[in-house]
């Protein structure tokens, strides 16, 4: 299939080319010594995800570990709540191990370190659900794991800090500048520099430098190769829309990985916040421009000096300022609608499927919830399948306190 002259046939032979570029985004934009430890990762990964030993085992863990695979439900209240006709389903990302599908592609990186012979991983962390999945894969495979943290968010995730503790990992404190994520991804940076011999990187969504977008987003399609699957097995046909919130767009590329060859309308829904004023939104795709940051070029939003803006969104996993380079591309070429939903939105869609349906949702999946109720009462008929990325149980005391019960 071709859309405005992009090749869908054998896409993922294709993108991203050798130096990891899919069209104008993406590539490597870091200092030498991180290259070198960068194309180590590359070649590796090259190799051994091709292994049948690498690729039996790693079946063999989402089975018997993570609990795969995750079932698709229908949402038989919510879709006669809505009245249109149209039926909505989520593939439960929530029910996979640690609440969240952040563990498809830690437990993939913690594999190709154990391939590698490495001993450690390294990762920083900003509202802590990377760091726990992080932790969870390395305990699994009896690794070091160092999670850089800045000491903001330190204090504000307790909950997080204590279980990245109880599974063995190192916590390291980062005080440097504002303390929040950007310096503990810079202090990360650094550590592994000094220990890439020993140890791997690992990144907590589809950016970064090559060869990480397309490394995590290969172990999160999964989640979107399993969903065509099932929801053809559930219903005789595909879906008529797929619907997945963006952040860096992990899960959402994970799902779209299944349909992008499919004549399914797919769409990205990206954090409008309180508005689309700069700094009360972090929707990058459609608000930002062209630019390079975290060693990859992107869309993002930018400050009046061009650095990443300060962003905001309630879900504190979809406030970054930029997004994956594929998306970047699928944007530009137009296969994927990139739209947002706002806070208010957000929320509604919160208590909707946790009344209607049994099912409380994190704050990031909420958004695409949102944005599907919103769909099905555009479309006559037909059907939307969403990725319900994560479970809302690190939500609960935030919503009550903020927003009571609606
Ligand atoms: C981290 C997180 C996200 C956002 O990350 P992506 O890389 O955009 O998927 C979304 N949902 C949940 C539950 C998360 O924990």
């Amino acid at each position: 299939m071709k859309h405005n002259g992009v090749e869908f046939d054998n896409y993922f032979k294709n993108y991203p080319d050798a130096n990891g570029y899919f069209g104008k985004y993406g590539g490597s934009y870091i200092s030498p010594e991180l290259q070198t430890a960068m194309n180590e990762i590359s070649a590796a990964y090259q190799t051994i995800c091709k292994s049948a030993k690498f690729i039996s085992e790693l079946r063999r863990i989402r089975k018997d570990f993570q609990g795969r695979p995750t079932p698709i439900s229908h949402l038989d209240r919510l879709s006669a709540h809505i009245g249109t006709g149209v039926q909505l389903y989520v593939k439960r990302e929530d029910l996979n191990h640690t609440g969240a599908h952040k563990l498809n592609h830690c437990m993939g990186e913690a594999l190709l370190a154990k391939y590698m012979g490495k001993k450690k991983v390294i990762a920083e962390t900003g509202a802590g659900q990377h760091g726990v999945a992080l932790a969870t894969a390395a305990a699994y495979f009896g690794l070091e794991c160092d999670i850089y943290m800045g000491s903001v968010d330190i204090k504000k995730q307790a909950p997080n800090v204590a279980r990245m503790k109880i599974l063995g990992a190192r916590v390291v404190e980062v005080k440097d500048g504002l303390a929040t994520l950007k310096e503990a991804v810079d202090a990360a940076f650094a550590a592994y520099c000094k220990e890439y011999k020993d140890a791997i990187y690992c990144i907590g969504s589809v950016v970064g430098p090559h060869p990480f977008p397309m490394m995590v987003r290969d172990f999160q399609s999964v989640v979107g190769i399993e969903a065509r699957e099932q929801f053809l097995d559930m219903t005789g046909e595909l879906p008529d829309a797929v619907v997945a919130c963006v952040g860096g767009g992990s899960n959402a590329m994970g799902m779209f990985a299944g349909f992008l060859n499919d004549p399914v309308d797919i769409y990205g829904i990206e954090p409008l916040g309180r508005g689309p004023k700069l700094g009360d939104h972090a929707a990058s795709l459609n608000f930002g421009e062209p630019g390079v940051m975290h060693g990859f070029s992107t869309i993002m939003l930018k400050d009046e000096n061009g650095e990443p803006a300060p962003v905001y969104s309630v879900a504190s996993g979809l406030d970054y300022p930029a997004s994956g380079p594929e998306h970047c591309f699928l944007h530009d070429c137009g296969r994927v609608k990139y739209d947002v939903v706002d806070d208010n939105e957000t929320i509604d869609a919160f208590f909707a499927l946790s009344r209607l349906e049994g099912i409380i949702p994190a704050i990031e999946s909420a958004h695409a919830v949102a944005y599907g109720m919103k769909l099905a009462k555009t479309m006559g008929k037909g059907s939307v399948l969403i990725n319900l990325s994560g479970r809302g149980d690190k939500d609960m005391d935030y919503i009550i306190e903020k927003y009571g019960i609606r």
